[in-house]
């Protein structure tokens, strides 16, 4: 559903709006560019969030299982995701995240 798929930004950021019902206003980001593709996040999500591309990058495939329990970014080894919760670009409807 359109909406629900990841998305790059020009300098490689990759951030996810869910459309989710359950848990609209969570948002799961994953900095590429300090990603190195070491599956943890996928491997660890107790939800079945991510998948991974090609490459090994996460995927938030799955946003309306998403509980935003900040598991995955206490355990990003190198600190590319960041969990919001009751993000202020959800609230404003932004459309663009600010860090
Ligand atoms: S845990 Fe961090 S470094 Fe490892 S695949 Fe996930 S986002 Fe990338
Ligand atoms: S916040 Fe929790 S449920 Fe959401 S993607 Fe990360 S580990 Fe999975």
């Amino acid at each position: 559903m359109a909406g629900n798929e990841a998305k790059s930004s020009p300098d490689g950021r990759r951030w996810h709006y869910p459309d989710a019902t359950e848990h609209p206003d969570d948002v799961v980001f994953i900095y590429e560019k300090w990603c190195k593709s070491c599956g943890i996040c996928y491997s660890m999500c107790p939800h079945d969030v991510f998948t991974a591309d090609k490459s090994g990058l996460p995927i938030v495939s799955n946003p309306e299982a998403c509980t935003a329990c900040g598991l995955c970014e206490i355990l990003c080894p190198d600190m590319a995701i960041t969990v919001y919760k009751d993000h202020p670009a959800r609230v404003g409807g932004s459309g663009k995240p600010k860090r």
